[in-house]
């Protein structure tokens, strides 16, 4: 339960005063439905009133502040006119712009004859200087109550910053004093404020460098945000470490019959890795590991030898894949060795249905299965295992790993390997999965040669389709790929037809199409005739993004690749240069570039190694625009910045485990204000995990 200090933060922003529905929908639209969303709503600049310069000499969309005598009014007659106030001073004149204006209000306001001081921004128009509803209107007594430095909170259509400034200043009022659940001596080393203090200094920069992460106010908020997120982390992690694992460890009879049935020998990564996994599997606790490789890099391989002792150890395994598509691959790759070692290996997916499910499921529940691979339908549904030991978990380019933690510590203790085919930079790893053992699959099996990659504008397209043209005169096959940019699927679809019935009139029946749209047998049929003939060139949408391995394709097109983020180009490509033969990228651009994509695309003609690449695109989209990380399943942080905040990122993981080391379960007093930090931060299940543990 959420510890009653923090109710009034978690109301919607109508109970504070002043707020009604309809402002209420757009403060959610920039910061979010609760109190507490306005108060994690930070300034991004400041205006600055002191600036008060000569009427002439103002510049337009500056804002001044200038004391003027009001000279006229000058009502609009018309109501879709403005009304006017004319106004001076001894450095020129002032016309005061109000639409939809209360004449009788503005006369108490605004007086002929009086001296008033004015503060807004400044337009030119025609010959005029002109001010459109200034921001303040004050008697020269009044002037000392403006404040002289105003924060500039990030806006939506509609919500002024008169409107949003008052919502935030409504909920500081009603800040409460929360108890410190930070270090004392840690907080005097970094010579921070307490929680209350910065939020309020954090509203009420007084000038542009407070602004900055690194000012107090805002890195402990910041660190606060970071604890929050890595306490949640360790507590779901020291509770799967506390499930009653089981002592996995094969005689090694199975994995040699398998490795005989191999056609190439392990590489160094791959047998450390798995050296690595060996040993997690046989001990007590129930393993939690991350496996990062490259695509290609030879993750399912690894998997399989992973599975085999639990099967030899009279379990069962399971292999979950991100879609259809890539589970039947799976299959593919692991059916032919796992027979060879006897093993019985099945897949199911949410196709399979009727009878033919009822078999599988049958045969999960009374054993005859040792290893099945699917889709999610694998553990969303009421699949039942005689003896589930291991979970093997394909993220691919996801990350929702968080689901994933949960879901295991409900399970039965089994040993969780997670995979991802995009490398994950350090910082990015610790916030997503906290502390994790993770092993990297470094180098590529031997014999892939390096591909060529190369920019080309779009212009130029006729080359490009030459240069296919020749290549069909050798065994090439070719993916083609045109964007799907989901807010317009229909059009990026209508996009990917065309260019399928032009490659299609030009090289006829070779040319295959696959899209999301596709019923999935549909698409499998596709894929097929790509992968095994007669089809020679597929036209896709991204679906072939995630792990399709089809060794003969040598040629891969990008339409629009300035619309790709990095980490998605090097995923792309990764679906070629698997087999013997030297493989192309050709990356299509349109121009103009904007620099962060000409960027991208240097880097991508630089490089394949995707752990850098997973880097430089880190640096490249920065923290900021690690917010917009929703669908990639990461952690999104509303005062850490990533980009900026590495050292306290690191500063709050070895505190998250200091604190777990002396307090597991938070009891202590500073246990009770830490709980109150996860709520805070809305790390709920985090806590909700430490009561029933
Ligand atoms: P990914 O890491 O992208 O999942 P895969 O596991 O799909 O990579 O492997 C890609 C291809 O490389 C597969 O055809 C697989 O059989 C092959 N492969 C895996 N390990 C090796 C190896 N050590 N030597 C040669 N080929 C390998
Ligand atoms: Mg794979």
């Amino acid at each position: 339960m959420r510890p009653e200090i923090l109710f009034p933060l978690f109301k919607p922003v109508t109970n504070l005063k002043g707020i009604g529905p309809r402002i209420a929908k757009l403060i959610e639209r920039v910061a979010g439905p609760n109190v507490v969303d306005l108060i994690w709503h930070l300034p991004r600049e400041i205006v600055d009133r002191s600036f008060s310069p000569g009427i002439k000499d103002a510049p337009a969309g500056r804002i001044v502040t200038l004391t003027v005598t009001v000279e006229k009014h000058v009502p609009s007659g018309h109501s879709r006119r403005p009304y006017r106030v004319r106004c001076s001073n001894a450095s020129g004149k002032l016309t005061l712009i109000f639409f939809h204006a209360r004449e009788d209000y503005l006369r108490r306001e605004l007086p002929e004859g009086e001296e008033r001081v004015i503060s807004g921004t400044i337009e030119h128009y025609r010959n005029e200087v002109q001010m459109t509803h200034p921001d303040y209107i004050l008697s020269p007594a009044e002037a000392a109550s403006m404040p002289k430095v105003e924060p500039v909170y990030p806006l939506t259509a509609g919500l002024t910053l008169k409107t949003l400034g008052k919502a935030v200043r409504a909920s500081l009022d009603i800040l409460p004093d929360l108890p410190e659940w930070q270090d004392g001596a840690y907080l005097k080393q970094q010579k921070w404020p307490s929680w209350h203090d910065a939020v309020i200094a954090a509203h009420a920069p007084d000038a542009a460098a407070k602004l900055e992460p690194d000012e107090p106010a805002r890195a402990r908020l910041a660190f606060d945000e970071l604890l929050a997120n890595q306490l949640a982390l360790a507590l779901i992690r020291a509770r799967m470490k506390r499930r009653p694992g089981r002592t996995i460890e094969g005689s090694g009879e199975l994995r040699r019959r398998v490795q005989d049935a191999l056609p190439f020998t392990l590489t160094n990564s791959q047998t450390q890795a798995l050296d690595e996994i060996y040993q997690d599997m046989a001990e007590a606790g129930a393993m939690l590991r991350l496996l990062q490789g490259d695509v290609g890099s030879g993750k399912t391989v690894v998997a399989l030898f992973a599975m085999l002792d639990a099967v030899e150890c009279g379990g069962q395994a399971a292999l979950m894949a991100p879609t259809e598509i890539l589970a039947r691959q799976h299959l593919a790759t692991i059916e032919p060795l796992a027979e060879a070692g006897g093993i019985r290996i099945a897949i199911l997916t949410g196709r399979d249905k009727g009878a033919a499910r009822k078999k599988i499921l049958a045969a999960l529940q009374d054993g005859t299965i040792d290893i099945v691979v699917g889709t999610h339908a694998l553990f969303q549904e009421a699949v039942e295992f005689k003896n589930l030991m291991m979970a093997v978990i394909d993220e691919q380019h996801r990350f929702g790993v968080h689901q994933r933690l949960d879901l295991a510590a409900k399970g039965k203790g089994i040993d969780v390997l997670v995979m991802t085919a995009t490398p994950i930079p350090r910082t990015l790893l610790l916030t997503a999965y906290g502390d994790l053992e993770s092993s990297r699959l470094t180098e590529k099996p031997a014999g892939r040669k390096p591909v060529d990659t190369r920019t080309v504008p779009a212009e130029r397209l006729d080359e490009v389709v030459s240069a296919v043209a020749r290549a069909l005169e050798g065994p090439a096959r070719i993916f083609w790929v045109c964007p799907l940019v989901e807010e317009s699927e229909v059009i990026d679809l209508a996009a990917a037809e065309d260019r399928h019935r032009e490659l299609k009139a030009r090289f006829g029946d070779v040319v295959e199409l696959v899209h999301g749209r596709m019923k999935g047998p549909q698409k499998d049929a596709a894929m097929a005739r790509f992968a095994e003939g007669p089809a020679r060139i597929l036209v896709a949408t991204t679906v072939i993004e995630v792990g399709v391995d089809i060794p003969e394709a040598t040629i891969m097109v990008v339409e629009h690749a300035e619309r790709f983020g990095l980490a998605q180009l090097h995923q792309l490509r990764g679906r070629i240069g698997r087999g013997g033969d030297k493989s192309t990228c050709l990356l299509i651009y349109t121009p103009p570039l904007t620099e962060a994509a000409k960027a991208r695309l240097e880097i991508l003609r630089e490089t394949e190694d995707g752990f850098h690449i997973a880097e430089e695109d880190l640096r490249l989209r920065g923290g900021g625009e690690l917010l917009g990380t929703r669908q990639s399943g990461l952690p999104e942080f509303r005062l850490a910045d990533l980009a900026m905040h590495e050292e306290l990122l690191a500063a709050a993981r070895d505190d998250a485990k200091l604190i777990l080391d002396r307090d597991p379960e938070l009891k202590g007093a500073r246990g009770a204000a830490l709980r109150t930090l996860l709520y805070l931060f809305e790390r709920d299940a985090a806590v909700v995990n430490l009561r029933s543990g």
